[in-house]
């Protein structure tokens, strides 16, 4: 009776933050983007290949097991796994680093992070202020090679991408930024890291991150100043990944330029965001 209430409570605690999504491990068609950008994710879990003649880099190893997925997807679309260089990814969630440890082992990549996401990576998930140690959320602690700062640069060949600190969903949460050319054209990208405040967070009075709903607002303040053609995310269903994708092999304008969607989609989030202070701020 005890063992069955213990392996009850674990099963309750590690599936808060492991939750089964069966989409995050489906498999997904690899495709081009736009420009030199590549989906290589799962259904679920947005990965992005950068290349460049010098290499290229991957933004989210994802959890430990889409690492394999990542690999074919790479090679499916022609490109080789260990020309790899960089890897970045969108912030310290299990779901777009776990697998870091091993991308890394399989192809030597430097592994950029943001500093305020620096310990956890490195603690493998311990110290998360949500998660914490709770076990679905933790991973293989994993030596980053080069802290970022907010509008750093990482460049490989002619490629160069900056890192935007989005705070809040994590206290290093990354937004990518680039420019691509498609078609003869120039196009602002944004591979936004995520703007959502997951189920539980407490927005005020969290002493384990005080400063969390100015960091959201700042976040958004940031994401609304960034010009945008390309939305991109941490997850495919920011951007309706599945239905541009359908509508890019009908072939026309690529379904991926989308200012509009990208200023909505902010818009909406702020407003959820709001929202959510206001249920949690004691009335006055
Ligand atoms: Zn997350």
């Amino acid at each position: 009776m005890l063992i069955r209430a213990v392996v009850i409570a674990l099963a309750v605690t590690s599936g808060l933050a492991a939750q089964a999504n069966p989409s995050w491990t489906e498999p997904f068609p690899p495709h081009r983007v736009a420009g030199n950008i590549y989906y290589v994710g799962s259904k679920g879990l947005a990965s992005y290949l950068i290349t460049s003649p010098e290499g290229h880099i991957l933004i989210n190893s994802n959890l430990e097991s889409s690492v394999p997925q990542i690999r074919a997807s790479v090679e499916k679309l022609g490109f080789s796994f260990t020309d790899i260089k960089i890897l970045l990814i969108s912030h310290a969630h299990w779901d777009h680093c776990a697998g870091s440890a091993l991308v890394k082992q399989l192809t030597g990549a430097q592994y950029m992070v943001m500093d305020a996401d620096v310990p956890e990576i490195e603690a493998g998930g311990k110290g998360n202020f949500q998660y914490g140690n709770s076990p679905g959320s933790l991973y293989k602690p994993t030596k980053v090679d080069r802290v970022l700062y907010d509008g750093e640069s990482v460049t490989l060949g002619d490629t160069v991408l900056t890192a935007r600190l989005t705070p809040g969903h994590t206290k290093g949460c990354t937004t990518w930024t680039m420019k691509v050319t498609e078609a003869g054209e120039p196009y602002d990208v944004v591979i936004v890291g995520s703007p959502n405040v997951n189920a539980g967070y407490k927005l005020v009075n969290n002493p384990l991150y005080p400063r969390i709903a100015k960091d959201y607002a700042t976040m958004f303040r940031v994401l609304k100043s960034l010009p945008c053609d390309i939305f991109l995310g941490a997850h495919g269903d920011y951007y309706g990944m599945e239905a541009k994708f359908a509508r890019m092999k009908e072939g026309g304008v690529n379904p991926f330029i989308d200012p509009e969607g990208y200023q909505s989609y902010v818009s909406e989030r702020e407003r959820a965001f709001r929202a959510e202070m206001k249920r949690q701020s004691p009335s006055k």
